[in-house]
Order: C-alpha cells, then sequence, then structure tokens
C-alpha cells in the first residue's frame, strides 16, 4: 500500500478513536484529611493520565450529584485512613510497593467490579519520606499525584476487565516511591488500548464482544 492510502487509514483510526471519547463519573467523597490543594492536585493528574485513553473524567461528591446527568461510565471508590498527607508521624522505609497493598479493586465471582478503596494510611507512610524533603506547592502536587496514580492503576483494572498487570507504565504490579512522584509516569500503549472499547489486535467481533472477552481472563 502506498503512502497516501495509510495515511488516510491513519487519519480514520484517529478519527474513529476521538469519536469515541467516554465520560467517567468517579463517585467519591474527598478523601479524608486530604487538603484542597493535594486534591487539586489528584484531579489534575488523574484527568491527565485517562485522556490518553480517551476518558473524560469527573470527580463527583455527594452534593455534585444531579438527577439525570449522564456519565458513559461510573465507577465509586473509597479511602481508608488518613489522607493528611504531611503527618510526620508517619515515617516508613517501603522502597518498593505491590499497587495491589496500595488499593484494591472488588472482584465477584470472576468479574471485576466498577468499586475501589485506597489505603491512604499505607500510601502516606511510603509517600513520607520523601514528601518531607519538600515544602508548599511542590509537596502538594507530589501527594496528589501519588494518590492519582494508585487510582488510576485500579481504573485500569476496572476498564480493562483484566487482572493482569504490565512491566512499564501506570498497570505495572508495583510502585516505586520514585513511579509515585516523578514527573513523567502515564500508562503504557497497551494499557491505553486494552481500556478503549475497540477491537483488540488479533480479535474478532464488535468491540463490546472483544471487551467482554477480556473480562474471561
Ligand atoms: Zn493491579
Amino acid at each position: 500500500m502506498s503512502a497516501i492510502p495509510w495515511a488516510v487509514v491513519a487519519f480514520l483510526l484517529t478519527s474513529a478513536a476521538h469519536a469515541q471519547t467516554r465520560t467517567l463519573a468517579l463517585y467519591a467523597e474527598k478523601p479524608s484529611g486530604m487538603d484542597s490543594f493535594t486534591f487539586q492536585s489528584l484531579r489534575e493528574e488523574l484527568r491527565r493520565l485517562l485522556a490518553p485513553a480517551d476518558v473524560d473524567f469527573k470527580w463527583k461528591e455527594a452534593d455534585q450529584r444531579y438527577p439525570g446527568e449522564h456519565f458513559d461510565l461510573a465507577i465509586v471508590g473509597s479511602f481508608d485512613g488518613s489522607c493528611a498527607f504531611g503527618d510526620s508521624s508517619s515515617r516508613g522505609n517501603v522502597s518498593l510497593a505491590p499497587a495491589g497493598s496500595l488499593a484494591h479493586t472488588e472482584i465477584t465471582g470472576g468479574r471485576i467490579l466498577p468499586f475501589f478503596r485506597v489505603d491512604c494510611s499505607g500510601l502516606s507512610e511510603m509517600l513520607e519520606p520523601a514528601l518531607q524533603r519538600y515544602q508548599g506547592w511542590t509537596r502538594h502536587t507530589m501527594a496528589g499525584r501519588a494518590v492519582a496514580r494508585v487510582i488510576a492503576h485500579e481504573i485500569y483494572h476496572i476498564l480493562a476487565k483484566s487482572v493482569d498487570h504490565h512491566d512499564s507504565g501506570i498497570a505495572k504490579p508495583c510502585f516505586s516511591l520514585h513511579d509515585l512522584t516523578r514527573d513523567a509516569f502515564a500508562f503504557d500503549l497497551r494499557s491505553l488500548a486494552e481500556m478503549r472499547p475497540v477491537q483488540k489486535p488479533g480479535r474478532s467481533g464488535s468491540g463490546a464482544d472483544a471487551v467482554d472477552e477480556a473480562s474471561g481472563r
């Protein structure tokens, strides 16, 4: 095939992907003890992480839910322990933590349910040694970023309908302190493809069928 037809195909595929942007409502209260700056950083990072998966994310607290609102996807989140990052009494020494120990997603009868829990106490214990080196906005940004990445990992399992992990990116089975706090960290391309409701390479049938097949893994 010549270069021009390939360019047309690429354009059509890009257009199709953008046409399938889905709205996602994350129903959760503001994490207990979290200051507003960290909460803002959390939501901004989550929005940044999910956008390449064609997901338009909105955080919905109880007083922000309105009759007749429609979202393509809905996930419910909750937070255990205090998310008040900055409590110097929690000083851990964890260099690498399984993502599943910082948060987990409900699985019933082999099905991944759209519910996740985050262990804020464990996350705070892991983060505190790093956060103590920073002050002000940088500290808020890093704390919010870390919580967002743990949440994004669980959202990956829910949207991809998969308990599998990848070697790199947000879908890694374990996060280092560096993964949680560094500037550049995101989903790898395979994770993004799995989270989209489109036909997967090597699979046949409709997009919906492909997603359903993934749930059997
Ligand atoms: Zn996981």
